[in-house]
């Protein structure tokens, strides 16, 4: 089957699982993951699974990453932090959909990779940072020190209180919370200067490296 249609597949799918935003499904819909898989997994770049990528890290499962972006109620003014580039297709969904993609990546073979991948795409909304995440948007261009929405893509055993500090208000913060093997999904809203934290089930990420640890 054509990438296209096992595309229109996974949409139907996410669909089938409960997605309801449009803007969500529509990012789906046009961002081609065969082009963030390793090769070898090009057959399998459309499986509703996470899959290996360089450096024992993972491109995300598509669910999962539809979960956290509908949690995000993204617009098209906002101006989005991301935690954990990784294979640069998250990254691409929130492109299409937002303003501007500023991502952190602790990697810099990762970065440097998904950067190429997102510039032959056309992308021209996204910056780059290499380096720790969980300090937030620091030394770098744009100098922006506050976001519409943060997305962390890696499991915190905290939440980390840098990015809190960078939330807008209003703002909202998406971010997997717990030990190494299982986390819950939180979501932080800040509106009127109140911070409210909702609890939204299971999920496993690769660990959000801090200090190498
Ligand atoms: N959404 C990405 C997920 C990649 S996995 C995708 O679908 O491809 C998570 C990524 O977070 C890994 O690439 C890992 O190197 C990165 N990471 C872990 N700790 C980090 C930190 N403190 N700062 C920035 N990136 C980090």
């Amino acid at each position: 089957m054509r990438f296209e249609d096992q595309r229109k597949r996974l949409v139907q799918e996410l669909i089938d699982y409960g997605i309801r935003d449009k803007t969500v499904l529509n990012a789906f819909e046009t961002i081609p993951r065969e082009k963030f898989v390793l090769p070898e997994y090009s057959a399998y770049a459309y499986r509703n699974q996470p899959l290996p990528i360089e450096l024992n890290q993972t491109i995300s499962q598509p669910l999962m990453i539809a979960i956290m972006l509908e949690h995000l109620e993204l617009k098209s003014d906002d101006i989005v932090l991301e935690i954990g580039t990784g294979s640069g297709y998250q990254t691409a969904l929130l492109a299409s959909v937002v303003k501007e993609v500023c991502t952190i990546e602790r990697l810099d073979t990762l970065s440097l990779k998904a950067r190429n991948i997102l510039k032959s795409l056309g992308f021209e909304n996204i910056y780059y940072r290499i380096g720790d995440g969980s300090a937030g948007w620091q030394k770098a261009f744009p100098t922006y020190s506050e976001f519409s929405k943060i997305i962390v893509s890696a499991a915190a055993s905290q939440v980390p209180e840098k990015l809190v500090n960078q939330l807008s208000d209003p703002g909202i913060l998406v971010v997997p919370v717990g030990a190494h093997s299982y986390q819950t999904l939180l979501k932080i809203t800040r509106s009127d200067g109140k911070i409210i934290e909702t609890n939204h089930g299971g999920c496993t990420f690769v660990p959000l490296i801090i200090n190498g640890q």
